[in-house]
């Protein structure tokens, strides 16, 4: 791998996310996987190691060297070379906290984050519902203010660590009359009374990582719990995928390269017409292109988180949308690729490779599927394009 300066901080973490990923994630990847078990016994190692601590800030009993998202990246990287369902636990976590992080008050911060960075709660971020997908304005889910407690009504789908988290950064109307400007940003613990959660999804991938409904009925909820203003909420939400798409990144990177490195060891070793398979023109330059998509991928992650902890003011929503699309595209190409490499084995559940594409699929989906990423480039660009020459008429 190309030497990308990491800090000795970043080096450590990594060197000990890399560790937990090969002692406690591989060898049971593809038992959690088969039986879609979430991996309780891991996050409760990530937390016994202070890892969910590399995103939150010093103050709130985090550990971030002044890098959260690039630390964010790291982790998230390596242990989705192990296991993208596991490592989801954390990344998804990373995502139900970020709120919190960009629009929560000290106090607010001070309340939620410590548990959060010492592990003993999970979160999750709940935007998506039936009606809205890529189209987030869509929401139905209505918070009403009565006295000094919202009432939550409506139901989130498809929420990731969604049962198993005890704090859930959720966006509802608190005015729906103005539509998305009408929606804010609220966190429901766990246990509050009116909050439940439909079945566990069976799903094609990612299948250790535990994806349910979140249903609101009458949902009474302290007017404490809303992060930043009253009809903020859409801000909130876009602000927390500029943050958190480099880790979709990451994670897409991370099966990428695991995908890849069981396919150079498989091309190495795998002998055809007496000879290893890797010596065969197609198959080297198959094993070419992958590692060149998968270091250019690393090199654009990399560098978008680097921006955001160095700019943290400034709305990275271009690179962070240019480095979730690239990273799970080659991710997608990767796989498929690596299970060409390993023939009809690859095909085969025994060997542990088709895991890999089928855990590439949702990073091009999910934080906003890449058609509607390339949407919001464009929108970037053709906005900064009249931005600088309206500046110059
Ligand atoms: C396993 C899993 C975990 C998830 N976790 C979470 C979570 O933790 N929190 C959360 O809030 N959500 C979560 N989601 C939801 C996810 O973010 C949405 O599925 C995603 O944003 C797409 O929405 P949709 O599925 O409704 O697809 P749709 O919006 O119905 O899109 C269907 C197809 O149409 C395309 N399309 C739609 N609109 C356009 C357009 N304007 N231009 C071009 N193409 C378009 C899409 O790209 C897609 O190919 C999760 C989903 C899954 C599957």
């Amino acid at each position: 791998m190309i030497d990308y300066g990491l800090t000795e901080y970043q080096t450590a973490i990594r060197n000990l996310a890399c560790e937990i990923a090969e002692k406690e994630i591989r060898p049971v990847a593809a038992e959690y996987d088969r039986e879609g078990k979430f991996p309780w016994p891991v996050v409760k190692v990530l937390a016994e190691t202070d890892l969910f601590r590399v995103f939150i800030d010093d103050k709130y009993g985090g550990l971030t060297d002044g890098t959260p998202i690039m630390n964010m990246v790291i982790v998230t990287e390596e242990l989705s070379k192990a296991c993208a369902g596991i490592a989801l636990s954390f990344a998804g976590t990373a995502l139900g906290a970020i709120p919190i992080i960009l629009s929560g008050s000290e106090e607010q911060k001070q309340r939620w984050l410590p548990d959060v960075a010492a592990g003993k709660k999970l979160a999750a971020f709940a935007l998506t519902e039936p009606q809205a997908g890529s189209d987030a304005g869509a929401v139905k889910t209505t918070a009403l203010r009565d006295g000094d407690h919202y009432v939550l009504n409506g139901t989130k789908q498809w929420i990731t660590n969604g049962g198993e988290a005890e704090l859930y950064s959720v966006i509802a109307l608190t005015n729906p009359a103005k539509g998305p400007r009408g929606a804010s940003c609220i966190v429901v613990e766990k246990g509050t009374p009116g909050f439940s959660f439909g079945k566990k999804e069976d799903k094609l991938g990612i299948r250790a990582s535990a994806t349910r409904e979140l249903i609101f009925q009458d949902c009474r909820v302290p007017v404490e719990n809303c992060l930043g203003r009253e009809g903020t909420g859409f801000i909130t939400a876009m602000k927390t995928f500029d943050a958190s798409r480099p880790g979709v990144g990451a994670q897409a990177l991370g099966i990428a390269q695991g995908a890849f490195d069981l396919a150079l060891e498989y091309a190495c070793t795998r002998r055809q017409f007496g000879a290893p398979i890797g010596s065969f023109q197609g198959v080297r330059f198959m094993l070419a292109d992958m590692a060149m998509k998968i270091e250019a991928a690393r090199a654009l992650v990399y560098a978008t988180a680097r921006h955001i902890d160095k700019q943290p003011k400034e709305r990275p929503t271009l690179y962070s949308a240019m480095s979730k699309c690239y990273a799970s595209d080659v991710a997608m190409e990767v796989t498929v690729d690596a299970v060409q490499i390993f023939g009809g084995y690859g095909y085969m559940h025994d060997y542990p490779i088709e895991k890999y594409m089928r855990d590439a699929k949702i990073t091009q989906i999910y934080e906003g599927t890449n058609q509607i990423q390339r949407d919001e480039m464009a929108r970037s660009l053709i906005s900064g394009f009249h931005a600088r020459h309206s500046a110059r008429a």
